[in-house]
């Protein structure tokens, strides 16, 4: 298991802003995931292109010394159609063979709320179908494809943790990636995360701390928290998938910079226990 950035922290998000040219912005990510001490960098497009400016077709060559995973996120959505689909991924496809990287992963389709059951399922139909030519091409090169575990039914494709392992069991070669958070806020335990997914094809984890729904957390606090704000046990998380091989846990934490290194540090700490 190794380390991974994802989020730079809310001082670094502004510093960025401030930097005028784009090959001193790609500088400055790799100082900062180095000055961190990751041992990877998670690439999310939407968060490269929107706050740090940054064209992730030409990502520069010294980033070779970060393992790299591309997170490629949320497309899907009521209006997609299959075209969409695959130009997005044929991009996604062609980012990370460029750049060495060994995952992408994917949200389920997401932005269900108020579609009828006709509707759900002939998405449900375009998805099967875009896993099916997709993950036949990522099983021929050097990275997986990825599913994350989103499953807020209300939102996404998937309603609940037993739904999205019904969809995965069809396709043994496809990766999973764990949203510790949102899992754990939608009222999974450890426990049942690792007893639902520890035996699944898992590649990836989201990691930060949350709260749970429950007991009245609501989202936006109880989600994407450093660790130590919000109750996740991570001695529990990271022991259920230790045992996996060049697994990425990256840290999709909303926080300040030192929420950000604090976090890293404990999850260091707690890595070094447990194996
Ligand atoms: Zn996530």
């Amino acid at each position: 298991m190794y380390f991974s950035m994802d989020e730079i922290g809310f001082e670094n998000t502004e510093k960025i802003k401030s930097i005028a040219s784009e090959a001193d912005r790609w500088q400055f990510i790799y100082n900062v995931a180095k000055s961190y001490g990751f041992g990877g960098i998670h690439i999310t497009p939407k968060l490269y292109k929107n706050e740090f400016r940054l064209d992730i077709n030409n990502i520069p060559d010294y980033f070779q010394d970060f393992k790299l995973t591309l997170h490629f996120g949320g497309l899907y959505n009521r209006t997609a159609d299959r075209d969409t689909f695959d130009v997005a991924l044929a991009q996604c496809f062609e980012i990370a063979t460029k750049n060495n990287m060994h995952d992408i992963s994917l949200h389920p389709c997401q932005s269900v709320y108020g579609l009828s059951e006709d509707e759900k399922k002939s998405i449900y139909e375009l998805f099967h179908k875009t896993i099916d030519k997709w993950l036949s091409i990522a099983l021929k090169s050097t990275f997986s494809l990825s599913l994350e575990t989103h499953v807020s039914g209300k939102y996404f494709l998937f309603d609940g943790l037993n739904d999205f392992v019904k969809f995965i069991d069809h396709y043994p070669g496809l990766g999973v990636l764990i949203d510790v958070s949102h899992n754990y806020y939608d009222g999974y335990s450890e426990d049942e995360i690792i007893k639902f997914l520890a035996n699944k094809n898992v590649k990836g984890l989201h990691i930060s701390d949350a709260l749970q729904k429950l007991k009245g957390a609501n989202f936006e606090t109880g989600t994407h928290a450093a660790v130590g704000d919000g109750s996740v046990d991570f001695e529990k998380v990271l022991k259920g998938f230790a045992h996996i091989p060049n697994l990425y846990s990256a840290l999709e934490i909303k926080a300040s910079n030192e929420g950000v290194a604090r976090s890293l540090k404990l999850l260091h700490e707690v890595h070094q226990r447990i194996v």
